[in-house]
């Protein structure tokens, strides 16, 4: 049965003033997180809103929520706090919360802070704009379901209600909920069993986004191999879900995250590596190398069972980088625990990883395991091993790339060095190169005169030589553009170096570039 939490009865704080027409979200967590707020921002947008300039300035603020990392409760109290104040300042101003944490509160969440004029869980998204509505005539509103709605979310309904940071670059979440246990994790909780979108609803939606200039996807899910399991008996269906993406026209890049260690089989890495958009790449979230550990976190492998996958991806698929998450410091973890997750870790050879120490979340297994807690200084000393050991590796394979040409999908300026410009190899290595404009010639150009060179625009392909390597990212050098990008850009109208106004229109020449200020949608 569908539960629904709802409260709204205190009339007496009901808005009268104009209807809200800015907003602004803040994004809090994963992924996930960050693409439902693209998708409330869809919605909102579809609804007759604006996004505001900035939060100040917003008439609904709306804080996405996620109760997966450390201290988020206080982080999203501390948030309301200073909401509270700028409300004071802003008469009509509605402060909307949603995500997990909105999900696990609900009407706590009134209770701690009354400043909050709605709050929402992660099922009913798409209810968003008509509360925000209901609540200027109603009041205050908390409307949580516990089960998602029968049919599918209808916020997934279609990829244009997506306002996307990226017009190249699109999330696609193929699935909600998880149906695993893993002790330390409250998504279960907060996101409820996996809920498989339709295959050709997917692929109706890859094929808009191509449509709109979108190149690179990237398939979400808490566990994506386990996709479709809720639609059909007949498995696997990630592995046709990638093949069925990968062949839509335009799409040049397929990326997926999470698969799950003990679900990720032969059929998905076939697919992988016969699907030549599906990219080099792959998270596989390891955890713990310790089995004792593993088993305490409920995670359904061992380390060893681990390696052997990933040797089987290795010798698959070609030139495959490798990401991975772990924790440190698991409820019980010995020494000897930790001694072997270096062991593991090193064994692995990972491009790069997630490392996070553990922090209790309420709710979960994991929390309730206080008498074996780790003491505060083991774990720092465990993590710092831990960086030291990923770090090396990084290292490592970064260095054995240095001299490669790479095909890079180009990001942008860097934030650092507005003469450097950042891209992603296919194994989503981050690369810094000098912009054309800014130096030399490309070394691929006979030499000659320094002529004005253009810069690769974002959104668009090129080819670069890695000449050096640091852990964590890259240095290239820029042979050439490879391909333009296919969405539209907002070319800026200026004035005496002042931006007018904006207007849409194909490229057709790498002459327009497209900066931070200038992309088509301002976060
Ligand atoms: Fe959480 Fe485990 Fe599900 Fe991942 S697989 S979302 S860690 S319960």
């Amino acid at each position: 049965m569908l539960a629904v939490s709802r409260s709204g009865a205190q009339a007496p704080t009901a808005y009268t003033g104009p209807v809200p027409r800015t907003f602004h979200i803040r994004t809090f967590g994963c992924q996930m997180n960050e693409h439902d707020s693209e998708r409330l921002a869809g919605l909102l947008v579809a609804d007759g809103m604006e996004r505001a300039a900035d939060l100040e300035s917003a008439d609904v603020v709306v804080l996405n929520t996620c109760c997966v990392r450390e201290n988020a409760d206080n982080r999203l109290y501390g948030h309301l706090g200073h909401l509270k104040s700028l409300k004071a300042r802003h008469p009509g101003m509605q402060i909307a919360v949603g995500g997990c944490l909105a999900q696990k509160d609900r009407e706590l969440l009134r209770e701690r802070a009354p400043q909050v004029d709605l709050v929402f869980g992660t099922h009913n998204l798409a209810s968003a704009p008509g509360l925000l509505r209901r609540v200027t005539l109603e009041g205050p509103i908390v409307d949580v379901l516990d089960e998602p709605i029968a049919g599918g979310d209808p916020a997934h309904a279609s990829a244009l209600s997506a306002d996307r940071d990226l017009p190249w670059s699109a999330w696609v979440t193929i699935q909600t909920g998880c149906d695993n246990s893993c002790a330390f994790c409250i998504v279960p909780a907060v996101r409820g069993r996996e809920v498989s979108r339709p295959i050709d609803d997917l692929v109706s939606e890859v094929e808009s986004l191509s449509a709109s200039g979108v190149t690179e996807i990237t398939l979400l899910g808490q566990n994506v191999n386990s996709y479709g399991r809720d639609l059909t008996r007949r498995r696997p269906l990630f592995a046709s879900l990638l093949r069925a993406v990968g062949s839509v026209d335009g799409i040049e890049r397929v990326r997926f995250t999470s698969p799950h260690p003990k679900d990720i089989g032969p059929e998905t890495i076939e697919a992988m590596a016969e699907t030549p958009a599906v990219c080099e790449h792959l998270h596989l979230p390891l955890q713990s190398g310790s089995d004792p550990v593993l088993k305490a976190m409920r995670r359904g492998y061992t380390a060893g069972r681990y390696l052997e996958r990933l040797a089987a991806a290795r010798s698959a698929i070609d030139e495959l980088a490798v990401t991975t998450d772990l924790i440190v410091g698991f409820p019980g973890e010995t020494d000897e625990d930790a001694e072997r997750t270096l062991e593991v870790v090193a064994e692995a050879r990972f491009d790069s990883a997630y490392t996070f120490v553990f922090s209790p979340r309420p709710g979960t297994r994991a929390a309730a395991m206080t008498d074996r807690f780790i003491p505060p200084d083991v774990v720092a000393e465990r993590f710092e091993q831990l960086k030291l050991v990923l770090e090396r590796s990084a290292l490592t394979r970064h260095e054995a790339r240095v001299g490669r040409e790479e095909d890079v999908l180009v990001e942008g300026v860097s934030k650092r060095d507005p003469g450097v410009l950042s891209a992603r190899t296919r194994q989503g290595k981050l690369v810094h190169f000098e912009a054309p404009s800014a130096g030399k010639p490309p070394s691929a150009n006979p030499p000659g005169p320094k002529a004005p060179a253009a810069d690769p625009p974002a959104g668009s392909y090129a080819r670069v030589r890695v000449t050096g390597a640091a852990p964590h990212f890259l240095r290239g050098e820029f042979l050439a553009l490879t391909a333009l990008p296919r969405h539209r850009l907002r070319i800026p109208v200026r004035s005496g170096g002042r931006v007018l106004n904006g207007t849409s229109g194909d490229i057709s020449s790498p002459l327009v570039g497209v900066g931070p200020g200038e992309r088509a949608v301002a976060g």
